[in-house]
């Protein structure tokens, strides 16, 4: 990787962990020299060789004037050994909110500066110790809802994306070094490479980066989540579902129609996917929840839905109220669940039917309050997200940043392929060949503005 030379030789610092009542604290420091600044506070560090790095150490931070600020263990990096590959100390004192920040204070005195957000990972990415889909992957790892996201972000921490996304530069880069070797030559001076051969060529490594940039439909869910929005007339069970699949009180449940009054939304894992249930809220009169259904926050949080369950009370049947809030809702994956399934119930399979009610719809039986048809549910949910049985078995691409950058680049084959077949000269191939060299390139980080990367590493936490 390169190794740039635009890094700031400042000393940073921060607190790493989250603030409040808790064991430890760490406070985080890097730049050239710094353990020997830290020494200021910390006197075992002064007699520190680089020999002795990466070993803990015991000892107790001091104020100005001596006086111990709290007992600490501190671990001493020098570069390129170390998160930022800069020389770097890690201060272990206690938790809360004061010795981290007594901390903080002193090292301010001592001559270091506060770190932005994500600036550690910043320096480790300028520094050259890891690619940008590798910082991005610090992120989603910090942020992974799940289990699955956390896994599918460690193999791209482990540069498993960057690896694939180099293999394809590399074998682009092959074909263009090929074509750039022949422009110079006329078709009677050597056997030029034939335009099958670099169709064929061409179409394999399309192939290729267009499976990587499948990936991220799965990658998006891992990340992101989907949205699935529970839909119906007032006491149908809508909040009662909520809390059956969470499994917990969070919704409020009551036979007083209209107690939802706003939209609660809880996330819940399926298949290791994070899911955010949202309880579009039940009113009184019907008219009410078919207006809003046009009102802007319940109307954007539907349309932005992956899947509507659109729920209807299976003892009392359907009624022109379920039909009108039917013929309002948008024109997306929607399954029906009919709910109350331990009562007698009056739901007749034609008024399913009917033309207001059928399309390309799924219904489910459930009962909310027993469980009954809630695993089935589940899988049909699943099915219709088409996460059942995912496999996570390579990188993803883990956010619409690197699915904009492969996707231009996988334009950019595409056009070289449309070139081949209109008879364009190997100059005209080359352009769309760097084209789409310098979209990989920027994925991974290596021809990246610093705007994009600025706005990336601006969503960090301090101290990471
Ligand atoms: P919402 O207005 O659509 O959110 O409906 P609620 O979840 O508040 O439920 C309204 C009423 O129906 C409550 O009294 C629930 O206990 C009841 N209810 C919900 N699901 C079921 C079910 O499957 N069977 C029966 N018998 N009652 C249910």
């Amino acid at each position: 990787m390169n190794l740039r030379l635009d890094n700031d030789p400042s000393i940073i610092c921060a607190i790493s962990t989250p603030p409040g009542k808790a064991a430890l604290s760490i406070v985080r420091v890097s730049g050239a020299g710094c353990v020997t600044l830290v020494a200021n506070m910390i006197p075992i560090l002064s007699s520190v060789k680089p020999d002795d790095a990466r070993r803990i150490y015991h000892d107790f931070a001091l104020d100005s004037h001596g006086a111990p600020i709290d007992e600490i263990t501190v671990i001493p990096y020098f570069a390129p050994h170390s998160y930022t590959a800069e020389e770097m100390v890690e201060i272990i004192c206690h938790g809360g909110f004061a010795a981290s920040r007594a901390i903080i204070k002193r090292l301010l005195e001592c001559g270091a500066h506060l770190a932005e957000p994500g600036e550690f990972t910043k320096r480790a990415f300028l520094n050259g110790r890891i690619s940008l889909s590798e910082a991005e992957a610090v992120a989603s790892a910090i942020e992974a809802k799940s289990e699955l996201a956390l896994k599918a972000a460690a193999r791209n921490l482990k540069g498993e994306l960057f690896q694939r996304i180099s293999t394809i530069r590399d074998r682009i880069a092959d074909l263009l070094t090929l074509l750039e070797a022949e422009i110079d030559f006329s078709d009677d001076e050597i056997d030029k490479t034939s335009p099958e051969k670099i169709k064929t060529t061409l179409a394999s490594i399309l192939s290729d980066t267009s499976r990587i940039a499948a990936t991220y439909n799965y990658g998006r869910g891992l990340n992101v989540g989907y949205k699935i929005a529970i839909v119906g007339r007032a006491n149908v069970g809508k909040s009662s579902l909520l809390n059956a699949l969470l499994q917990k009180d969070r919704a409020i449940v009551t036979d007083i129609p209209g107690t939802t009054r706003d939209i609660i939304s809880e996330w819940i894992e399926l298949d290791g996917f994070p899911i955010q249930l949202i309880d579009t809220a039940g009113l009184r009169e019907s008219i009410d929840i078919v207006e809003r259904l046009g009102q802007d926050r319940t109307k954007s949080e539907i349309e932005n839905a992956d899947l509507i369950l659109f729920m209807l009370d299976g003892h009392e049947g359907i009624t022109d109220d379920d039909l009108a809030i039917k013929n309002n809702l948008p024109d997306k994956s929607m399954l029906i669940v009919i709910n109350k399934s331990d009562l007698k119930f009056n739901v007749e399979t034609q008024h399913l039917a009917s033309p207001k009610l059928r399309d390309k719809i799924h219904s489910l039986i459930i009962s909310a309050l027993t469980g009954h048809g809630l695993d089935n549910l589940k899988n049909e949910i699943s099915a219709m997200l088409n996460i059942a049985g995912f496999d996570l078995s390579s990188a993803l691409i883990a956010n619409e940043r690197q699915y904009q950058c492969i996707t231009e680049a996988a334009e950019s084959l595409t056009q070289a392929i449309d070139e081949i077949a209109s008879n364009q000269s190997h100059e005209v191939l080359a352009v769309f060949l760097r084209d789409s060299l310098n979209h990989l390139g920027e994925l991974v980080g290596e021809t990246t503005r610093d705007d994009i990367l600025n706005n990336i590493f601006s969503r960090f936490c301090i101290g990471k």
